[in-house]
């Protein structure tokens, strides 16, 4: 236990001095271009499968159960990884579409393949989703083609869309990545169709819910109308944040991160997406 804080202490002290460099030379870390940033987004995607599951088996581990030591896991590390070293912004169907839309195309701009969560757990957790829906774009898209070029194609643009669609309709969640986010800046380099059962990020989110773990806000949040509500129960199955409950035969909202899923599959249309006040 000893051993285990002060690797987790060090671990903290790591990513408070990653935090202060990038607030003292921001393009050093958080540019577009930066040669570094490129190269640890490199990094990251070469082991990205077994990092995933070594978070699968720390998640599972009576290490998260613990109060005391789950909140050093997510100081050390979780923490930061979801708030700045990958950090997830999950959207609307139509708030997706509309940024895919805004995105160039180019040659090989974007490229689709393997989910990395399936593949590190699918197995695991008998996921039933699609495998072929990790869309990289931006910096992604030439790191995990020139990685894994037997597993990634490039893909069109209308393409990457009806990946999303088809995923949306068998309750995926878009969410769009960027790497070493540090206010504001973009460094997108995928469009992940995350589901309940696998995704690590949201399996993450639900471990560290104590915590507060936090995504970018998604632009939008659901809201329902409780004189449409039929209390079903429709909305709560497909939130893959655990962020919906029944109460008194209503469907509540809680932390909503902005999916759009529950409003999506509600049989009543008794959920509307508003614009968040960010
Ligand atoms: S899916 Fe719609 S009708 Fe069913 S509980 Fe949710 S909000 Fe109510
Ligand atoms: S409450 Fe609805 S929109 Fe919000 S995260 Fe859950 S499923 Fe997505």
């Amino acid at each position: 236990m000893r051993q285990m804080r002060i690797s987790l202490g060090m671990m903290a002290t790591v990513n408070r001095a990653v935090s202060l460099m990038t607030l003292h030379n921001p393009e050093l870390f958080t540019g577009e271009e930066s040669g570094l940033r490129l190269l640890m987004l490199k990094i990251y995607a070469r082991f990205e499968v077994q990092l995933l599951k070594v978070f699968w088996f720390t998640f599972q581990s009576p290490l998260a159960k613990i109060n005391v030591t789950r909140k050093l896991m997510y100081l050390a590390l979780a923490k930061f990884m979801a708030e700045h070293a990958i950090a997830g912004n999950y959207m609307t169907l139509d708030e997706v579409v509309d940024f895919i839309n805004k995105l160039p195309e180019g040659n090989s701009a974007f490229a689709v393949g393997p989910c990395r969560c399936r593949l590190a757990i699918g197995h695991r957790v008998s996921c039933p989703h699609p495998l072929e829906t990790d869309i990289v774009i931006a910096s992604g898209t030439p790191i995990w083609l020139a990685l894994f070029p037997k597993d990634y194609r490039v893909i069109p643009k209308d393409e990457a869309i009806h990946i999303i669609k088809d995923g949306y309709e068998k309750g995926l969640a878009p969410g769009v990545f960027r790497h070493m986010y540090y206010k504001g800046s973009t460094n997108y380099f995928a469009i992940c169709n995350c589901c309940k059962e696998a995704c690590l990020p949201i399996i993450g989110y639900r471990v560290f819910k104590p915590e507060k773990m936090k995504f970018i806000p998604g632009p939008s949040r659901a809201v329902v109308d409780p004189e449409l509500c039929q209390g079903c129960g429709a909305c709560v199955k497909v939130c893959p944040f655990e962020e919906r409950v029944l109460v008194g035969g209503r469907s509540h909202t809680i932390n909503c991160q902005g999916c759009g899923l529950c409003a999506f599959n509600c049989p009543q249309k008794a959920i509307t997406m508003v614009k968040r006040a960010l």
